[in-house]
């Protein structure tokens, strides 16, 4: 039987936004995975926290966000351990949840050039597939300056043309692939929701709602 696979898409979320799914779901339908968690931080690690939201509504909003679309799913797995978010952690659980199973941590491109500040980074990176998304402003051969040699041997860019099958995660633990991604940030909607301005389809509209509700984002808050 071919094993279960999984997807873990940690970020901070702060807020969800389209970009995010829409590269969840770009990736699912190509790798066929059965489910991706988002993984929402309690405390990121690599992140300021200055106008960081509290992690119930980062949770809240991804719940929100995934809610009625299938195979996406959200995971309060770092929001209730209510401690510094360490991706070598959450791996552990995730493979004592869902044990036989292709794991695959997915991560933009911005996030992956920063893995060497990562607690244990080389134990993670042998311990589970990567799926890095291409992000605009991060063309691959940018990306692959930036790594030089170190992970050459164990990545690869996918083709647009190529299934992703299981004799490509026997040999590549890195696998990169276009998403064709949105051009939207956390960043960018917080700064539109401080300056006042619509948010227009950059989050989904229930996640927007309850960003207006609680009022998150606010001047007097960031
Ligand atoms: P911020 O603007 O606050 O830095 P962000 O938009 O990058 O936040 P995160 O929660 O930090 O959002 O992102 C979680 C993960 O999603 C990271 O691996 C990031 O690279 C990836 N990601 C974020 N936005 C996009 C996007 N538009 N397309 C593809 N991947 C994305």
């Amino acid at each position: 039987m071919a094993k279960d696979r999984i997807g873990l898409f940690g970020g901070t979320f702060n807020p969800v936004h389209s970009g995010h799914i829409h590269a969840a779901q770009r990736v699912r339908a190509r790798f066929g995975l059965r489910e991706i968690l988002f993984i929402p931080s309690y405390i990121p690690p690599h992140k300021e926290t200055r106008d960081l939201a509290p992690a119930a509504d980062r949770l809240e909003m991804v719940r929100l966000a995934a809610r009625g679309l299938p195979g996406l799913t959200a995971c309060a797995v770092e929001v209730e351990a209510r401690q510094t978010s360490y991706a070598v952690l959450t791996l552990d659980k995730m493979k004592n949840r869902y044990p036989g199973a292709w794991l695959f941590f997915i991560l933009g491109t911005d996030a992956f050039l920063e893995i060497e500040t990562w607690r244990d980074h080389r134990h993670l990176l042998e311990e589970c597939h990567w799926i890095v998304m291409t992000r605009p402003g991060w063309p691959r051969d940018r990306v692959a300056t930036a790594l030089g040699d170190s992970y050459g041997k164990r990545s690869h860019l996918l083709a647009d043309s190529e299934t992703p099958g299981e004799d490509l995660f026997g040999r590549a633990l890195i696998i990169f692939m276009d998403v064709d991604a949105l051009d939207v940030s956390s960043s960018a909607i917080r700064e539109a929701v401080r300056s006042g301005r619509p948010l227009g389809g950059l989050v989904p509209a229930a996640v927007e709602a309850h960003i207006r509700s609680r009022h998150l984002y606010q001047k007097d808050n960031g």
